[in-house]
């Protein structure tokens, strides 16, 4: 049985006073969860969630990486660094990175792969746009991304990475793929992993992204292949990522 993982994606909010409100929050209400829980923040704040949540059971992360180790590449980040910073995790092809910061599927499989060298687990992200779901390509597109990790790194590293399908079109819209939706797109993933390797296929914790409320958490993480969530806008108000928290 996998366990699940909420993981908070803060995206380029907070500050320290509201972080630290947050978090104090989400630590008072955390009690016994059967889920896994962790908070994907902002470069800056990452001392901040180390100091106070070492010892917790929240783990932490970044949302982005370099794919480079180290030298002359201005405003990157490494994975060590993040490794320094106590980080578990790390968000790799964001839709918001690909769109916004053109980040190929090539260039996602480099971050994913300095991820697991500094053994960072990465949540890999994918998903399609509205367009491609209306132009039945979902499949071809979710299937073209994972292809390209899985070509650079070998299907093995999907045992030490996480998957979230996050399609566009539900990301910060207020608009949720429907559970059966996302059910169908997580079979999909899970399938063509199998088809390389069933162990790791088995134990791959695959995370529903776009939307996800309290009102809604329960029924897509009731289907069988919705191994989680990355919450986004719920994840900055601490009663409602506790209550997604407690639905997994
Ligand atoms: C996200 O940022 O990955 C996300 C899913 O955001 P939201 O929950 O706000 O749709």
């Amino acid at each position: 049985m996998r366990r699940k993982l909420v993981a908070g994606n803060w995206k380029m909010h907070g500050s320290l006073a509201e972080n630290d409100a947050l978090l104090s929050g989400v630590l008072a209400g955390m009690g016994s969860l059967r889920a896994g829980v962790a908070v994907c923040v902002p470069f800056p704040f990452l001392a901040q969630v180390q100091a106070k949540l070492t010892g917790s059971a929240i783990a932490w992360g970044a949302q982005n990486l370099s794919q480079h180790a180290k030298g002359a590449y201005t405003g990157e980040v490494s994975a060590t660094m993040l490794k320094d910073f106590g980080c578990a995790y790390v968000i790799v092809g964001h839709s918001e990175r690909r769109a916004l910061y053109g980040e190929s599927d090539a260039v996602v499989a480099e971050k994913f792969a300095a991820a697991l060298a500094a053994g960072l687990i990465p949540i890999l992200c994918v998903g399609e746009t509205l367009e491609e779901r209306e132009g039945g390509v979902t499949e071809a597109v979710v299937g073209r991304q994972l292809d390209a990790v899985v070509a650079k790194s070998g299907v093995a590293a999907l045992a030490k990475a996480v998957v979230a399908y996050e399609p566009v079109w539900a990301i910060g819209t207020g608009k949720t793929a429907s559970p059966e939706q996302a059910q169908a797109v997580h079979a999909f993933i899970r399938g063509k992993v199998r088809a390389l390797d069933a162990a790791v296929a088995e134990g791959l914790i695959i995370q529903y992204g776009g939307s996800m409320k309290p009102g809604n958490a329960a029924e897509l993480l009731g289907q069988p292949d919705i191994d989680g969530g990355l919450i986004g806008g719920a994840a900055l108000n601490a009663e409602e990522f506790l209550a997604i928290c407690r639905a997994g």
